[in-house]
C-alpha cells in the first residue's frame, strides 16, 4: 500500500464510515471529519430498507466480503403489500429477502451507530463538530446530498399493529413516488416519498396516512414527525479536486425509488479499494455501480411517462412471480434501457430541484430541514469545486 500519510474522509454517513473501515483495516491512518455532533443526525430512528435486489449477491454477504459486520438491528423482509393508484391490493413475495429493514439515526442499534463503532474499533479517528471547508493531502468526500431531488416526510410511532411492509402508489399519496408503512416489533414508520409536489407535502402526508389507516389498519401511538431529502444524478467522474466523491455527495442513489444506502456503502468500499491498490475509481464505479444507476435513471423516466396505467402494470407484475427477480431484472441495463438512457438523462441532466416549489413560504422538508446551499463545504474551496 502506498503511504498517503493521513487520509481525510469528509462526512460520517454510511459512505464515509464504510470507506474508513476498509482503509483503517488495511493499516491506513484515517480521520473522519463530521460536521454535526453525532452520526445519523439527518435521520430520526426511522425504518429504512437496505435493498437486496440490485445484485445477485445478498447485500449482507456483500458487506461481509468488504469486512463490514451486520451488527446493527435488522430484519429480513421477503413479503409485503403494494396498493396501486386505484387502491387495489397486490401481495408480493420474494424467494429471498427483498430488503433488510433497519433503523437510521443516532440511537443504539441503528446502522449509523454500528458503523461508527466498527470504524472506531478499526482505529479510525472520528472528529465531530468539524465542518470541513478545505483540507490538505489525500481525502475522500462523503458529505451527503447537496440538493433535494426527492423528499420523504411522515411520522415514526409506537403501535400494536402486526409487523409488515406496505407500499402505496398514486399522485395523491406521493406525487412521482410512493408512500410506505413499515412496522416491526411495536415501532413504525409511515411516510410519503415525493419526487415532485414538495410544496403540498403536508397534504400528501395526510393522504398517505389516511390511506394506510383505511387499507392497512395504521394505528399510531406517540407519533413524531420526521422528514428528509435526497439527491440523485449521474456524475461524469465522481471526483473533485482529484479526490474521490462517494455516496449521495456524488449523486449515487437509485433514481427510481431513492434507495441510496447500498450505493453509499459500495462506493465507499470501492473508493477505499482504489486508494489501496492504485485502481482507477472512475472506471471502477462506472463499471460496478454504473449499470444499475443508469437503469434507475431510465426507470424513473419511464415511471413518469407510464402514469397510473404503468403503475398498475408494475404492481401486477410484481405480484405475479418472485418480486425480487422482477426488481432485479428492472435494474438490468438491457439494450432497451441503454437505448432509452440518452432521453432519460436529458430529463435529469441537472440535479433535480422541485419545479413546483419556490422554497419561499412553503412547509416542505427541503425548506424546513435543508440548509439552502449551506449544506456542503464552502464555494471556491477545493471541496466544492463541483463534482464532475
Ligand atoms: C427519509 C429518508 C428515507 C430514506 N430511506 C431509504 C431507504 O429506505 N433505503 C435506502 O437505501 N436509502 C434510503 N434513503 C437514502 C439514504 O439514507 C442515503 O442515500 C444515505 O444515507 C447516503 O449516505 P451518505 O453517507 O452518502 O450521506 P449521509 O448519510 O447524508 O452522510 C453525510 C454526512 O456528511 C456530513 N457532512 C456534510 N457536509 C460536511 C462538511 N462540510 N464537513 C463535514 N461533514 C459534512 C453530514 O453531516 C452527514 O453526516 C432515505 C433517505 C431519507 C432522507
Amino acid at each position: 500500500m502506498r503511504d498517503f500519510g493521513q487520509i481525510t474522509i469528509v462526512g460520517a454517513g454510511p459512505a464515509g464510515l464504510a470507506c474508513a473501515i476498509v482503509l483503517a483495516r488495511s493499516g491506513a491512518r484515517v480521520v473522519v471529519r463530521e460536521w454535526k455532533d453525532r452520526v445519523g443526525h439527518r435521520f430520526h430512528d426511522d425504518f429504512q430498507g437496505l435493498e437486496n435486489w440490485s445484485a445477485e449477491t445478498d447485500v449482507l454477504d456483500e458487506l461481509t466480503r468488504a469486512g463490514i459486520a451486520s451488527d446493527f438491528d435488522h430484519h429480513p423482509i421477503d413479503r409485503g403489500t403494494v396498493f396501486d393508484p386505484a387502491g387495489r391490493r397486490h401481495d408480493v413475495r420474494g424467494g429471498r429477502p427483498l430488503f433488510y429493514l433497519l433503523r437510521r439515526g443516532s440511537g443504539e442499534g441503528t446502522l449509523d451507530r454500528a458503523l461508527l463503532a466498527q470504524a472506531l474499533a478499526a482505529g479510525v479517528e472520528v472528529r465531530f463538530g468539524d465542518r470541513v471547508r478545505a483540507f490538505d493531502g489525500a481525502g475522500i468526500l462523503a458529505a451527503g446530498p447537496r440538493e433535494a431531488g426527492v423528499i420523504a416526510a411522515g411520522h415514526i410511532f409506537d403501535t400494536d399493529m402486526r409487523d409488515g411492509a406496505w407500499l402505496a402508489l398514486g399522485h395523491k399519496v406521493a406525487p412521482g413516488g410512493y408512500a410506505y408503512l413499515l412496522v416491526q416489533g411495536g415501532r413504525g414508520t409511515v411516510a410519503s416519498c415525493m419526487f415532485t409536489g414538495f410544496r403540498d407535502q403536508a397534504r400528501h402526508v395526510e393522504s398517505a396516512e389516511g390511506f394506510f389507516r383505511a387499507q392497512a389498519g395504521l394505528e399510531m401511538r406517540n407519533p413524531r414527525a420526521f422528514g428528509g431529502y435526497g439527491a440523485y444524478r449521474w456524475p461524469r467522474s465522481a471526483t473533485q479536486g482529484g479526490h474521490p466523491v462517494i455516496g449521495e455527495h456524488a449523486g449515487f442513489q437509485d433514481a427510481l425509488a431513492g434507495f441510496g444506502m447500498r450505493h453509499a456503502i459500495r462506493s465507499g468500499v470501492l473508493a477505499a479499494e482504489c486508494l489501496l491498490d492504485g485502481g482507477d475509481y472512475t472506471a471502477r464505479w462506472q463499471s460496478e455501480l454504473g449499470p444499475s444507476l443508469k437503469a434507475g435513471i431510465v426507470n424513473r423516466w419511464m415511471f413518469g411517462l407510464g402514469g397510473e396505467f404503468g403503475m398498475r402494470l408494475a404492481c401486477r407484475r410484481l405480484a405475479r412471480g418472485d418480486a425480487g427477480d422482477v426488481l432485479r431484472r428492472a435494474y438490468d441495463l438491457t439494450t432497451f434501457r441503454r437505448l432509452m438512457l440518452p432521453l432519460a438523462r436529458r430529463r435529469y441532466r441537472k440535479m433535480l430541484a422541485d419545479p413546483s416549489c419556490s422554497h419561499t413560504d412553503c412547509d416542505c422538508v427541503w425548506c424546513r430541514h435543508g440548509d439552502h446551499g449551506d449544506h456542503g463545504v464552502e464555494e471556491g474551496k477545493i471541496i466544492l469545486g463541483g463534482t464532475t
